[in-house]
């Protein structure tokens, strides 16, 4: 090895394809690389991002494949062949299915090799890895405070260099905001872009698989390898076009929407605490925006504020029915010494489910019960489609729609666990995307400044952009072109 292992860490992930092609280093000193840095801090005693690490590099991945060795963590979720993959929860411990799901088996086929699963929330439920059942994952900035969620194992892993990069799921913001808590990128792509074949289901409608990068490059390699349909996941679509290396260096003639309905005063805006120096840093990146070309207009997503109501009544909903099939028969954890068949379900529900997902089965139960369905199911499906409307009439007049990723910055651990609507209102600025299916970035865009609660200053904000459906090479384009001027400087989050 002719680069120093310090070296080798600080590359992102294009950077390690670029040093294997030169001959720098090879897949398996790479592999050995991470895997002892992982070992040494990504368990208990460390950043307790990952909930399995490989025991040596798994054979027959094609490291002379596009991705040229460079490991991969996966989050938990997503099942991997004879490797656990417990969604974060008690209900699954030990499971390890006999498949490994689309999303990374196209990774692992284009010569990544799998390093890690990563820590998350029970069933990707929640903003801050806190309701794992394997303990919270630490932000790598600060280890007394949460790496976002659920995705947060993932982004710990990447913005603390034990893992190049990273595999995410995003239901209602859970790639975005832990992105933007560990100053990362994170992409959730335009939904159906990316096969949800063995993901374990939260809400169906809403999953999608994107990638963790130390950058906006190392995102769209990922995507590359990632996108097209699957005769697996009825909902997949082949993409219209290829994923294209971004390379924008202005935003001539780009139009950014910032949208009245979530950046004005309101009491959702107000309960969800946009910090004074999240606010700046975004208004700085706005600025900078327009320096490099872009015209900023106000827009207006007349529905929005009501995304995060709708969303906690559709996905609850879907999860209700989805985690039905967890009930010690199939998978998992079987409660011991039940009386009959009756007893063996609700004891395995009851021991094996955490609180919080306990709370979402019984609220997507009740809001799916006959005498409420119109009531709270159908009403939450009608401002979806609301909200889906006001993005097409908005793209119609912008490229792109921008926000901060979301309102806070890292919060200290346990902070929000006796509150989930404190919790919920982490989502207001990412949820609206997801109910509408369309891709969104969020990419570092500075450190917060004073004022931000105690100890809140230095750490990472994120800047969030949207765009239509399948607009992903422009967004990345734009979102390129971004990063460049921003020059935000991850470093300090390495372990
Ligand atoms: N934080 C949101 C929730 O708890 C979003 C989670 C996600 O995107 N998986 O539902």
């Amino acid at each position: 090895m002719s680069a120093s292992a310090t070296d080798l860490l600080e590359l992102s992930g294009a950077g390690a394809i670029e040093a294997a092609s030169a001959g720098s280093v090879t897949a398996p000193e790479l592999f050995d690389l991470y895997r002892e840095r992982a070992v040494e801090h990504g368990g208990p005693d460390g950043l307790n991002c990952f909930t399995w690490v490989a025991p040596e590099a798994p054979e027959g991945v094609p490291v002379d494949g596009p991705l040229s060795g460079v490991p991969l963590a996966a989050k938990d979720l997503f099942c991997t062949r004879d490797v656990p993959s417990q969604a974060g929860s008690r209900i699954l411990e030990g499971y390890r299915p006999p498949y490994t799901a689309t999303a990374v088996s196209r990774l692992i086929d284009a010569g990544a090799p799998l390093l890690a699963k990563t820590n998350q929330d029970e069933f990707a439920m929640g903003s801050s890895t806190e309701n794992s059942a394997f303990g919270p994952a630490l932000n790598p900035w600060d280890r007394t405070r949460v790496p976002g969620g659920s995705s947060g194992g993932s982004a710990a892993a990447v913005a603390g260099g034990l893992a190049p990069w990273a595999l995410g799921t995003d239901t209602g913001g859970s790639i975005r905001q832990p992105a933007a808590l560990c100053g990362i990128v994170g992409l959730k792509p335009t939904y159906g872009a990316v096969s949800r074949y063995g993901m374990i289901a939260f809400a169906s409608s809403l999953d999608q698989a994107g990638p963790l990068t130390r950058d906006v490059t190392d995102a769209a390699t990922m995507l590359a390898h990632m996108v097209g349909q699957d005769p697996c996941d009825a909902t997949s679509l082949a993409f219209p076009e290829q994923i294209a290396m971004p390379r924008a260096e202005k935003l001539d003639g780009v139009r950014l929407g910032v949208p009245a309905e979530l950046l004005h005063p309101s009491a959702e805006l107000d309960a969800a605490a946009l910090q004074p120096g999240v606010r700046d840093a975004f208004d700085a990146t706005l600025a900078l925006a327009e320096r490099l070309g872009a015209e900023v207009e106000e827009v207006h997503l007349r529905h929005a504020e009501h995304a995060l109501a709708a969303y906690y009544l559709i996905a609850p909903s879907e999860a209700s029915s989805n985690l039905a099939r967890f009930d010690g028969v199939r998978y998992g954890m079987r409660a011991p010494d039940v009386d009959d068949l009756l007893d063996m379900y609700t004891r395995t529900r009851h021991d094996g489910f955490g609180a919080e997902v306990k709370r979402r089965i019984m609220l997507g139960t009740y809001a799916l019960s006959a005498g409420y369905y119109e009531a709270y199911y159908g009403r939450a499906q009608r401002v979806r489609t609301k909200i889906a409307e006001d993005f097409r009439q908005a793209f119609a007049g912008v490229d792109f729609i921008v926000t901060p990723t979301s309102a806070g910055v890292a919060f200290a651990l346990g902070e929000k666990t006796a509150d989930p609507w404190a919790m919920y209102l982490n989502d207001y600025f990412t949820v609206p995307m997801s109910l509408a299916g369309i891709p969104a970035l969020s990419l570092p865009c500075g450190l917060s400044g004073d004022g931000d609660g105690p100890g809140g200053a230095g750490l990472p904000v994120g800047f969030q952009i949207a765009g239509p459906a399948f607009s992903e090479n422009r967004l990345l384009d734009a979102a390129f072109a971004l990063e460049q001027a921003i020059g935000f400087d991850g470093s300090p989050a390495r372990v």
